[in-house]
């Protein structure tokens, strides 16, 4: 008999999101609110340091764009990114005009290569993007010092990176310009759609208050609970619309309580696929180094040289055994408008080009239990017949 499809991603909703969701709901306030604050204040100290600025969001492309924003890129100014990595990372450059540089990865770790950004460094350069690839993270310790040398921002896009630490630390933490959490569907907690920003900048924090919500002078929270007449407001800049609602931020308020056991669940599967796939002509996902975090968001595998057949037909005939698998990622350079933009060839990224051409996503998530596992094994070695 046919076993239920193991889908690819699956949220972990628990009855405390449930009745945190419907308390917001019968309190009559609905949007940006008294939620939202305190899933800020959590997020702080989440991360360990009650003096950082978390601001919430309604996804991680908010941010990243009231970030860059908040920063003063704009036309003129070339901003550099990796290609392996999702088009929300190199999409928000160009709402504000200005240019998007794609670098190769490291194939090791499928993270920015940070050789590879000094070499594309140029007098307009004003802002550096790196990805913590799956949710193992990018090496910062040399981007901070390279971005230092040549007065670069640092924007971490940590979509994947709740929690991940690098030299010992959270990510978040790590005195970058801003890192950008995202809380969509299938990411380590889910607000349904959300992100957060966190900065240590008192002014990129202000900017960015203003700008998440129309430009306003303060927020509504504060319009509608501070002392000042509550209908004054001034517009100081034409904002966006970029506030997370408090229906979200309940959500997001216990999903946070158990980012930390979610981690060690992910950690366990990602153990387990380790047991459960060695020998096969695959490439495992590297190890954090000693003592780091991973979060686990992706667990990506490379089909080897020897193995038999190519990574379309591996993931149909995972498919077919009810297993729902991805790629991350499509490179950007690979996508017809970066493609042309900028005429991309892949020989220009033969890393990442040749990590896509034999990448799969395997579903990795809390609630899957080791027989999940070993049921995306046992069809991973039923597709690869030695
Ligand atoms: C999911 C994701 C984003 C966008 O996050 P949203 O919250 O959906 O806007 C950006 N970058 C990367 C690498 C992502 O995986």
């Amino acid at each position: 008999m046919q076993q239920p499809f193991l889908p690819f991603a699956l949220p972990d909703i628990g009855e405390d999101e449930i009745a945190e969701v419907v308390d917001t709901l019968r309190s009559g306030w609905v949007t940006t609110g008294p939620k939202a604050k305190r899933f800020e204040g959590d997020f702080s100290a989440f991360l360990g340091d009650p003096s950082l600025h978390s601001l919430a969001v309604n996804s991680a492309t908010a941010g990243l764009h009231l970030t860059l924003e908040a920063l003063g890129i704009g036309p003129g100014d070339e901003v550099i990114t990796t290609t392996h990595t999702f088009t929300a990372t190199a999409e928000v450059v160009r709402y504000l005009g200005a240019d998007v540089v794609l670098v190769d990865i490291d194939p090791h770790t499928l993270c920015i290569d940070i050789d590879a950004v000094e070499a594309a460094i140029s007098p307009r350069t004003r802002a550096v993007i790196p990805v913590h690839f799956g949710g193992l993270a990018a090496d910062m310790t040399r981007l901070l010092a390279l971005a230092q040398r040549h007065g670069l921002k640092v924007v971490e896009d940590a979509a994947h990176a709740l929690p991940t630490t690098c030299g010992g630390e959270l990510i978040g933490t790590l005195g970058s310009d801003a890192a950008v959490f995202s809380f969509y569907a299938n990411k380590t907690i889910t607000t349904g759609e959300g992100g957060m920003v966190v900065t240590r900048s008192e002014a990129l924090a202000q900017r960015m208050k203003t700008m998440r919500l129309h430009g306003m002078s303060r927020d509504a929270f504060d319009r509608f609970t501070s002392k000042v007449p509550s209908w004054y407001y001034e517009i100081v800049a034409p904002g966006f619309k970029y506030n997370l609602t408090d229906i979200a931020a309940a959500i997001g308020i216990h999903q946070l309580k158990r980012a930390h056991a979610f981690q060690q669940r992910r950690a366990a599967v990602a153990a387990w696929y380790g047991q459960a796939l060695a020998g096969l002509p695959l490439l495992l996902p590297p190890q954090p180094p000693w003592g780091e975090v991973h979060s686990w968001h992706l667990y990506v595998v490379r089909l080897g040289d020897a193995a038999p057949i190519a990574r379309d037909a591996f993931i149909e005939k995972l498919f077919a055994a009810g297993i729902g698998c991805s790629v991350h990622y499509i490179p950007l350079h690979l996508q017809p408008y970066w493609r042309e933009r900028y005429a991309l060839s892949a020989a220009q990224f033969p890393h990442s080009q040749r990590a896509f051409e034999r990448c799969v996503s395997l579903p990795i998530y809390p609630r899957m239990t080791q027989q999940d596992v070993q049921r995306v094994a046992a069809a991973a070695r039923a597709a690869l017949p030695l």
